[in-house]
């Protein structure tokens, strides 16, 4: 090696470690991605990269962060194991180099599309933490058509052992992000019950705000034990340690199930409840359990946010691969503002709900539970013109 060739590789090889500690101080999963994506390309002399992370639950290969990409545009997109570089990487454990990746069998074609990119060379590197996999680094097409050199590789595989180490971090602490909320949300419950608790006692209440005291401590602690239910099958969902059964589930089943469930609720409110299932035949195969779980929680948000003499209908359809679930009422809409965060976990549109104030999880959990499914939930509403919210699923869920 010529003087300047050491050189230069000193040179990258300083840059490396003043990128590692960079990484290792960024905490938040996306920035971090991008942040690696970034060093790949400068380390490497790349136009492109993209990182591939192995969801824990299902084991599958999905594309988390590309060059140029929105992240949820490519969130979705699965890469699969067989037939495609990241694919063979990781069965292999080993980085892999491409030179002329139009003719390689390996290269995964579809994505091209949606990356907006050609790759024309490549090296991927596996992403590990003590010796276990979790995903794959790519750096996309050497600038000016050069050819990929061993050190290019050994410079990869040193970013992608750090880099590993930084995801697994930062993917750790968004879940203790996640513990920090639900001590946040858990406090005003519990401010409340202790000071009425205390009011209780007093000599100079009378004994109608005793029970009126009584009563909110009761509806406070009754917030807490959803708040605390919701937040478990949450964290659950989130850390992918939840399990789905793949049962045969009858789209007239859950429906009218989670209908006759709600029905009292709505007769005492005065609130219109009907449904239109799809009739006997139309089946998903999904986790029964789950989708009746997803329902309900739509009813029962319908049903609790309408007033007296709305009405609340669901119905069901297929289209195409999946099934099409609604749930449509006549109350009070949602601000068009609202509605971007309505998903997010302990959102709650600000002044609804009055006393009976909702945990905000609902909607957070019954995402989870159409994505798991590989499918998808929105909304369409209107301020005072009511709302419909729409739950898709695959009638074969993957
Ligand atoms: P929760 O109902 O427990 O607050 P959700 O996650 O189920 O939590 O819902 C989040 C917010 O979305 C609610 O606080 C409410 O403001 C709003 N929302 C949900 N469904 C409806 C609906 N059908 N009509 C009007 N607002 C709704």
């Amino acid at each position: 090696m010529t003087q300047d060739a050491l050189l230069a590789r000193l040179a990258r090889l300083e840059r490396i470690i003043e990128i590692t500690s960079s990484l290792n101080s960024t905490l938040s999963l996306r920035p971090l991605l991008q942040k690696i994506l970034g060093a790949a390309q400068e380390l490497t002399n790349t136009e492109a990269g993209s990182i591939m992370l192995i969801d824990r639950k299902t084991g599958e290969l999905h594309f988390e962060a590309a060059t140029g990409a929105r992240s949820e545009e490519i969130a979705s997109i699965v890469v699969p194991m067989e037939g495609s570089v990241a694919g063979w990487v990781v069965q292999h454990g080993r980085p892999v180099i491409i030179h002329d990746a139009r003719s390689d069998p390996r290269l995964y074609r579809q994505i091209q599309d949606e990356i907006e990119y050609e790759t024309r060379s490549l090296i991927a590197a596996p992403l590990a933490v003590k010796g276990k996999l979790i995903g794959v680094l790519e750096a996309v097409n050497k600038c000016g058509d050069a050819r990929f050199s061993e050190e290019d590789v050994d410079i990869l595989v040193a970013l992608a052992d750090q880099a590993a180490v930084a995801i697994e971090n930062a993917v750790l602490f968004e879940q203790s992000d996640l513990i920090s909320e639900i001590v946040h949300e858990m406090r005003t419950p519990l401010t409340s019950i202790s000071g009425y608790a205390q009011m209780i006692q007093r000599d100079d209440v009378t004994e109608e705000e005793r029970q009126a005291f009584a009563g909110t401590i009761q509806r406070e602690a009754a917030r807490l034990n959803r708040l605390t239910s919701g937040f478990l099958d949450l964290a659950r969902l989130e850390s992918g340690r939840a399990t789905f059964n793949r049962e045969p589930v009858s789209l007239e089943g859950v429906v009218v199930e989670a209908v006759d469930l709600l029905r009292p609720q709505a007769r005492d409110k005065g609130i219109a409840l009907g449904a239109e299932p799809p009739g006997g035949t139309l089946t998903l195969v999904g986790d029964r359990q789950r989708v009746h779980q997803a329902l309900v929680n739509l009813l029962g948000n319908a049903v609790k946010y309408c007033r007296p003499g709305d009405s609340v209908t669901v119905t069901a359809r297929a289209a195409g691969p999946e099934v099409v679930i609604c749930v449509a009422d006549s109350g009070p809409g949602i601000p068009r503002q609202a509605q971007e965060r309505l998903f997010d976990r302990f959102y709650c549109v600000p002044g609804t709900g009055g006393l009976a104030r909702g945990t905000g999880l609902g909607l957070a959990i019954t995402r989870k539970i159409a994505e798991a499914h590989g499918g998808r939930i929105w909304v369409e509403s209107e301020e005072g013109r009511g709302s419909s919210f729409y739950l898709a699923l695959p009638l074969d869920a993957a």
